[in-house]
């Protein structure tokens, strides 16, 4: 089952003309063709998501067009891999934001992998009195401190009440 929603040939054809803008400019052999297959795919999942709201199913077709003509512009390997035939045009839009460009995503991936291993790592520190739980008013809380942002943003103080369990941060 597909939807029955449709797209006018004019829109597609824009839509197309304005990806073949990129492959084109980047040199992506048959510029012209793999334009209109990376749109045709576009279109494919569109209705492979059986989405029969045609305001959804447009949003969910111009969404990929904008992230993907993003992409074209902008994300060197993605354009590296569809130059060399590492990409297929109609798998595109199933990739992953990761998958597209694993150069901005990675990074921040992994940043969030350390951060967690951090807080997990730190957990469950010191006994303190100096601060009072807001919800319970006990002055005794295990503490810890956690510099998982960027180093200018300082560091961040976790606190657990020992008596209800209560969590914050400063
Ligand atoms: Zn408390």
């Amino acid at each position: 089952m597909t939807t029955e929603i449709s797209i006018s040939n004019s829109v597609r054809q824009k839509c197309s003309r304005k990806l073949y803008e990129c492959t084109k400019k980047s040199k992506i052999p048959k510029p012209f063709h793999i334009a209109k297959e990376i749109e045709k795919g576009i279109y494919n999942y569109m209705l492979n998501q059986n989405d029969n709201n045609k305001t959804r199913a447009l949003k969910i077709y111009r969404d990929k067009i904008v992230s993907i003509y993003y992409n074209l512009e902008h994300t060197k390997s993605f354009v590296k891999r569809l130059k060399i035939g590492a990409i297929m045009p109609q798998d595109i839009p199933y990739m992953s934001p990761q998958e597209i460009a694993p150069e901005v995503w990675m990074p921040l991936i992994s940043r969030r992998n350390r951060e967690n291993e951090l807080i997990e790592t730190t957990k469950g520190a010191i006994i303190t009195t100096t601060e009072e739980c807001g919800r319970c008013h006990h002055n005794e809380h295990e503490t810890h401190e956690s510099q998982t942002r960027g180093v200018d943003e300082g560091t961040t103080q976790f606190y657990k009440c020992t008596n209800c369990g209560n969590e914050w941060k400063q």
